[in-house]
């Protein structure tokens, strides 16, 4: 995000929404992300950023099930900015690309409250995830799908109302995305997140279980 958390943003919440996608997170990866947002919400007046890459597969169209974090979080969290800078992120991350298991990664990271455009992409983080997408590709012509998520501390800093959001850039028609959608799945049951003002937040919601 860098500094420009109060000024060049996009409000991701415009964008169309990815036909019929969701976003389904394991447990790990759900577990990963809560901690994340609240260290970065704890960091209080410090204003520190935390993030992932988050690994996963396209199980059907526009659905993807991201299955496990980045086995290392050794980086330095920064003041309004985050990113995956150790040795052992990139390398995890390049093997990732050229390897077989995973057809998806998501590149997540945190924004603390500190109001103005605060709970949207700031355009850095669009022009990482398109940078991503367009060149961090694997060497042999196979394809991989890059995804944004953003986790957002609330003004009120109370858990259940972090918001988290998803965008995907398709370079084929040079348009941005959002997907809505997630969903948790633990102890075999998808659980979708709940929504406040039509955004998805840090919350499980237990009413409505699907089995
Ligand atoms: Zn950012």
């Amino acid at each position: 995000m860098a500094t420009d958390v109060l000024s060049g943003a996009t409000n991701q919440f415009e964008f169309k929404e990815l036909p019929n996608s969701k976003i389904i997170l394991s447990e790990k990866c759900f577990a990963r992300l809560s901690g994340n947002i609240n260290l970065c919400a704890f960091s209080g007046k410090q204003e520190l950023e935390y993030g992932t890459f988050l690994y996963g597969k396209e199980i059907n169209t526009n659905i993807i099930y991201f299955d496990i974090p980045s086995n290392f979080d050794n980086y330095t969290p920064s003041y309004r900015e985050f990113s995956v800078n150790t040795p052992e992120m990139l390398e995890e991350k390049d093997k990732a690309i050229n390897g077989n298991k995973y057809d998806c990664l998501a590149h997540v990271h945190t924004h603390p409250f500190i109001g103005g455009t605060c709970q949207f992409f700031s355009n850095q983080d669009l022009s990482v995830l398109k940078t991503l997408q367009l060149h961090h590709q694997p060497d042999d012509g196979r394809k991989k799908y890059f995804f944004a998520g953003l986790l957002t501390v609330s003004p009120e800093n109370i858990f259940e109302n972090d918001e988290i959001s998803f965008v995907f850039y398709d370079e084929n028609k040079n348009d941005w995305y959002k997907i809505t959608n997630i969903t948790v799945l633990t102890n075999n049951q998808e659980i979708p997140l709940n929504k406040k003002s039509n955004r998805s937040v840090m919350q499980l919601d237990n009413g409505k279980i699907r089995k």
